[in-house]
């Protein structure tokens, strides 16, 4: 007697349900293509539920990834009304405490007509205090408000992207399922093989499963631990409005880096922050679906971290954001720390072929969900 082996076959398969792997999941889908997604765990527990929710584009550097990022807006507001899930447009203000930081505000809008043309623009301490009840009245000098910044909520919005993949594309969803190597037209997966016409790998922080090789070619791929933490629900109906940044935010993003006043900032906050500057640690506020706001964070660069959260560093995160926001209810209810792949040396994603049909792209460092869907469709039109 003859047994019949059913083959699992799909055009597109991806590894990772991470934003990473779900937008390439979902730009292939879109062109039509039969897609499966693995995911090794029984839900995304890695960067993309543990980070703040911010679609940052405004921090962006400028040009073409300033443009990804829109491009990704307009995507999850699309995919936030087909499904309903939480996407306030917020936008954001950068608060301005010494005129230091009112100078690069100023200079980056000067050199930035694209950001301009989308809103962006200085307004006077009294129009800040309009439209944030959290932002900090003493001493506020102004604040660069910019329109085009979109808050989600991670821990609902990657498993509602995944959700709507599989209602909408009919992408078939494997979790809990690694993928334990690729060979074309075969995958290997802990639940049974695979037979594909290409393959997105999205794995996140995991270089060792699958093509250790085209990580440990890259002399400047680091890994970056970063402290969170979260407060407990505020005030019936309370709402952040805004997302809040303070001056060490301009040191931070690359959006800034033309900035030539950014000089005399790096050097005072050297001066009177060492502590902030040597954790890398500057400050944003964003808020949750439910109420809860969302405070971070610190920046720590290695090959391997260890998972241990410094309290020190805890206390410095919430102590700078004091001094440029004032919460109703400041009581921390929750601590994480996440972990992401970061290049060091200005590139803003890695993309490998180490193999005809197989794509690794990672390396989004901490803008992952500002620019994964926009870079999900460049990375499939080139394909
Ligand atoms: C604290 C923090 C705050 C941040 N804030 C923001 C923010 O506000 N805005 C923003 O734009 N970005 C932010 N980021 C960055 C953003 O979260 C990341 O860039 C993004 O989540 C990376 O997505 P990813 O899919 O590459 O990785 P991950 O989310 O880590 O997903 C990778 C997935 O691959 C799976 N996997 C790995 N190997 C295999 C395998 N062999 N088989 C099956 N599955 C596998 C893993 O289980 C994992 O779920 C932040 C990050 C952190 C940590």
């Amino acid at each position: 007697m003859t047994t019949m082996t059913t083959v699992n076959r799909a055009d597109t398969a991806v590894v990772g349900g991470g934003i990473v792997g779900l937008a390439h999941a979902l730009a292939a889908a879109k062109r039509g293509d039969r897609v499966v997604l693995f995911e090794r765990d029984d839900f995304a527990v890695g960067a993309s539920i543990r980070n703040f929710g911010m679609i940052w584009s405004i921090g962006q550097q400028r040009g073409a990834i300033y443009e990804r990022a829109l491009r990704s807006r307009e995507i999850w507001l699309e995919i936030a009304a087909k499904t309903g899930l939480w996407a306030a447009q917020s936008g954001s203000l950068h608060l301005a405490h010494h005129p230091d930081e009112v100078a690069v505000l100023e200079e980056f809008l000067a050199i930035t007509p694209p950001a301009r043309e989308r809103g962006a623009r200085m307004i006077t301490a009294r129009e800040t205090l309009e439209r944030s009840t959290t932002a900090r009245a003493d001493g506020l000098l102004a604040a660069m408000w910019s329109p085009t910044e979109l808050n989600v909520d991670p821990r609902r919005a990657i498993p509602a992207v995944a959700a709507h993949l599989a209602a909408e594309y009919g992408v078939d969803i494997r979790f809990g399922t690694t993928v334990r190597g690729i060979n074309l037209p075969g995958v290997s997966t802990t639940a049974g093989d695979w037979e594909v016409g290409r393959v997105f790998v999205c794995s996140g922080n995991d270089f060792e499963t699958l093509y250790p090789e085209v990580f440990a070619s890259q002399r400047h791929l680091m890994r970056c631990k970063l402290q969170m933490l979260r407060t407990g629900p505020q005030p019936d109906g309370w709402q952040l409005g805004p997302m809040l940044c303070g001056g060490l935010t301009l040191l931070h993003y690359a959006a800034f880096d033309d900035c030539e006043s950014k000089e005399r900032l790096a050097a005072r906050m050297a001066d009177q922050m060492p502590f902030h500057r040597e954790n890398g640690i500057h400050v944003l506020l964003s808020q949750t679906a439910d109420g809860r706001l969302t405070i971070g964070d610190s920046h720590a660069y290695a090959k391997t971290l260890d998972p241990f959260e410094s309290e020190e560093i805890n206390r410095a995160i919430v102590d700078y954001l004091g001094t440029f926001a004032q919460l109703p209810n400041p009581e921390i209810t929750e601590r994480w720390a996440g972990y992401y792949p970061s290049l060091r040396d200005g590139r803003t994603d890695l993309i490998a072929e180490p193999e005809p049909g197989v794509t690794v792209v990672n390396g989004v460092g901490g803008a992952g969900m500002t620019l994964s869907f926009g870079l999900a469709e460049e990375v499939i039109a080139g394909r």
